[in-house]
């Protein structure tokens, strides 16, 4: 869904991605990127939307249609708009909205938990892997050696020992990244061939 349909109905939700991208938007995007008023008032939309659906998400489904409350106990509130009064009784279609929000938000914490499962399990199979890797002294390493970075072996493309940051160590510069190692550490590493005659 996008931010035009959600400024056609009060109860479709915007999703998740709807929301990420509307922010991202709100905080990224200007004027000079021609972004204009009108999307800047859509993804506002879009924002507040995804804020009452969250909202709508933990309300019960018998919920007062102004303020969320469960009739028992809701007593007199201020209420946006209409000032104090008493539980107003939901729309069906409220309720169902309600129900609707509830699911989204449950797959949604689903998803992000089974999204932090497998990140877990792939940065713990990082750290086996360098447990299990093959070790030289920084000292030793050179150009064309293989290093062991996030659970791939990289080739290195160079090695810079003059660096102040790490005295007595090296930095060791692959496709993506340097990384410094202090003297006298043990890093995964392979060589090939792995024996020299
Ligand atoms: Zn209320």
């Amino acid at each position: 869904m996008t931010a035009t349909t959600a400024l056609r109905g009060q109860y479709d939700w915007p999703t998740e991605q709807d929301y990420g991208d509307a922010h991202y938007r709100l905080d990224f995007y200007g004027p000079d990127d021609g972004y204009t008023r009108e999307q800047d008032t859509a993804d506002e939309v879009t924002v507040a939307a995804y804020h009452r659906r969250n909202r709508a998400a933990h309300a019960p489904q018998n919920g007062c249609s102004e303020c969320g409350m469960d009739r028992h106990g809701h007593g007199q509130r201020w209420h946006e708009g209409l000032g104090f009064g008493g539980w107003v009784e939901p729309t069906d279609a409220l309720r169902k909205a309600r129900t609707i929000a509830r699911r989204m938000v449950a797959a949604e914490t689903a998803r992000y938990r089974a999204d932090q499962a497998a990140w877990r399990a792939e940065v713990a199979s990082w750290a086996q892997a360098e447990r299990d890797a093959p070790t030289m002294p920084v000292e030793d390493i050179r150009a064309g050696d293989r290093v062991l970075n996030h659970g791939e072996w990289m080739e290195v493309l160079d090695v810079d020992r003059d660096r102040p940051a790490s005295p007595g160590g090296a930095w060791i510069r692959l496709a993506t990244v340097s990384i410094g190692f202090p003297a006298g550490h043990l890093v995964p590493t392979r060589r090939t061939p792995e024996v020299t005659p």
